[in-house]
């Protein structure tokens, strides 16, 4: 499974993830929890594109891993009634393979890049006339006789995903006619989440127990998903398959997942900068040699 039309599995994103996720994820604008601003933004956006007849502004979307940039993309493309195809920056290796999605991108359609500041300067560069004039620059042959030929493309939606927006050359940022940054969730987002997915996996999940997934994902709708899937195991194995609240604490004191929603790892480094860094300001090399 190489075409380009399959959901591209990046590093940041464990196996287990990558299968569950599919059926977890939102597919319409109203199943997308939380993020009110963004989304009736991008509503307004989307109506207005449709109304007109017309591609999508280019939106680039950024904030930390498992927010749920990746499903947003997908939304859009399902609200805007059209396919989208999915790659990563650091996946696209040659300017060609870039070339090659863009000419084959029907009307309206969305190319989504997750991880879009990993992509070669080389490569980011064929963006930007197929961004802002919906046509390629394509050289052919080399030296003397070399000319570039204009490939006019289907007028697409980009959908960049970053978790660092900062790394994003400014020629590329400004060619984004849309712009959100995904911030983390509150509480009763995650909890709404949390009980969408339950009924989803079909898991009996109790109020108070939704309640402590929530508060224990550290506003990370992929964390609270993934939490409850090892909760589901416990209480499959160690109960009779329902979490009460009692479950899900015993489950999450066995995982070493504490109040804050820290891991062992997370709490070691937590304890390397306070003891040995007296709190910080510290650098991550530092703390890496630690
Ligand atoms: P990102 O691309 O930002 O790393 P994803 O879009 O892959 O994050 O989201 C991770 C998972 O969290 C998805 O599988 C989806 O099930 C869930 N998720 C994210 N945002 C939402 C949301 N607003 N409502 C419901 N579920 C969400």
């Amino acid at each position: 499974p190489t075409s380009m039309t399959d959901r591209v599995v990046t590093p940041g994103r464990a196996e287990d993830d990558a299968q569950y996720e599919a059926g977890l994820r939102p597919r319409a604008i109203d199943d997308y929890i939380g993020q009110d601003t963004i989304r009736q933004n991008l509503e307004v956006s989307i109506a207005a594109a449709r109304g007109r007849h017309e591609a999508l502004d280019h939106v680039l979307l950024y904030g930390p891993p498992g927010l749920g940039k990746t499903t947003l993309a997908y939304v859009i493309g399902n609200e805007m009634g059209v396919s989208v195809r999915a790659t990563a920056g650091p996946v696209i290796e040659k300017a060609g393979d870039l070339a090659a999605m863009l000419t084959n991108l029907q009307a309206h359609e969305v190319l989504f890049i997750d991880e879009i500041h990993r992509m070669a300067p080389v490569i980011e560069e064929i963006l930007y006339p197929g961004m802002e004039d919906y046509e390629l620059d394509i050289m052919i042959g080399s030296g003397p006789g070399a000319r570039s030929v204009k490939v006019p493309l289907q007028k697409f939606t980009l959908i960049g995903a970053t978790t660092r927006a900062g790394l994003l050359s400014a020629p590329l940022r400004a060619r984004f006619g849309i712009t959100h940054r995904l911030d983390f969730y509150e509480e009763q987002d995650i909890t709404e989440i949390v009980r969408r997915s339950a009924r989803i996996l079909g898991v009996e999940l109790d109020g108070d127990a939704a309640g402590e997934l929530s508060r224990r994902s550290r506003g990370t709708p992929r964390i609270a998903n993934r939490l409850l899937r090892r909760v589901r195991d416990y209480a499959e194995v160690r109960a009779d398959g329902r979490v009460t609240l009692a479950v899900a604490q015993s489950a999450l004191t066995l995982l070493e997942v504490d109040d804050h929603g820290f891991d062992e790892v997370d709490r070691r480094l937590l304890r390397t900068i306070i003891d040995k860094f007296g709190g910080g300001p510290v650098g991550v090399n530092t703390i890496a040699a630690a």
